[in-house]
């Protein structure tokens, strides 16, 4: 019964792979990510009251007002980081833990943000109960990034920011990727994907529509008004 919850959901994420690959620049994604989405169960990341959508194309409410993003999603931003076993990743954006789940399973090291302490506090239990054992989460403004582990190979930003932060900018590699919803609170945003060449200049390209909760905080960013 699981096992078929769990090939239904990868269908239907191949299947809208192939339906927005001109977009996104991606009509299916790397089998490792896949292998990812098919290991990590998504139903010990929401709440037990609504256990029987865990594997719907969705997002699901986890608390605190915020949302599981739908599985799609995930698999295209971890996919648009190109990520690398030897790599160190930062999420912004911890929420169930989901998503650093799913990137701890393609790369080396997960760092993850969220702002909300009880989020990060439940995440990080579950993580580690379920054996995660490369995730780090830390409750902080992901503003700010995380500049005593940086600089990271990739960074992904799991809520909608209505800027670049320059934080995050100058803690990603020369030839990082960084993915980043942008755009306003309750306003479709823009999935950019951010590449940094190996000289330190950024390029930006639009990926695809989405909706994700806005990225609270900020004040004490550097340079914010
Ligand atoms: N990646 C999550 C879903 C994220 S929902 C998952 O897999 O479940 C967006 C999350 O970003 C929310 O938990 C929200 O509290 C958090 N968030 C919003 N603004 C933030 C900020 N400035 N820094 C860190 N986390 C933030």
């Amino acid at each position: 019964m699981l096992r078929s919850r769990v090939q239904t959901m990868l269908q239907v994420i191949e299947n809208e792979a192939a339906l927005t690959g001109r977009l996104t620049g991606r009509f299916r994604f790397d089998p490792l990510v896949m292998q990812a989405m098919a290991g990590v169960p998504r139903d010990r990341f929401v709440p037990a009251a609504i256990n029987d959508q865990a594997f719907d194309n969705n997002p699901l409410p986890i608390g605190e007002g915020q949302t599981i993003s739908q599985p799609f999603i995930v698999a295209l931003m971890t996919d648009l980081l190109d990520p690398q076993a030897g790599h160190r990743v930062l999420e912004i954006g911890t929420g169930s833990g989901y998503q650093a789940a799913i990137l701890s399973r393609v790369v080396g090291q997960v760092y993850s943000l969220e702002i909300i302490p009880a989020l990060a506090k439940r995440a990080a239990a579950g993580l580690r109960r379920l054996g995660y054992r490369n995730v780090e989460v830390k409750t902080a403004d992901g503003h700010v990034g995380w500049p005593e582990q940086a600089p990271f190979d990739g960074i992904l930003i799991t809520a909608a920011a209505t800027h670049l932060p320059k934080a995050l900018l100058t803690q990603l590699k020369p030839g990082g990727r960084l993915v980043i919803p942008v755009g306003f609170p309750g306003q479709r945003q823009e999935l950019m994907l951010v590449e940094k060449d190996p000289a330190g200049i950024c390029h930006t390209q639009n990926i695809l529509g989405v909706v994700f909760v806005p990225m609270t905080g900020g004040e004490t960013e550097a340079g914010a008004a």
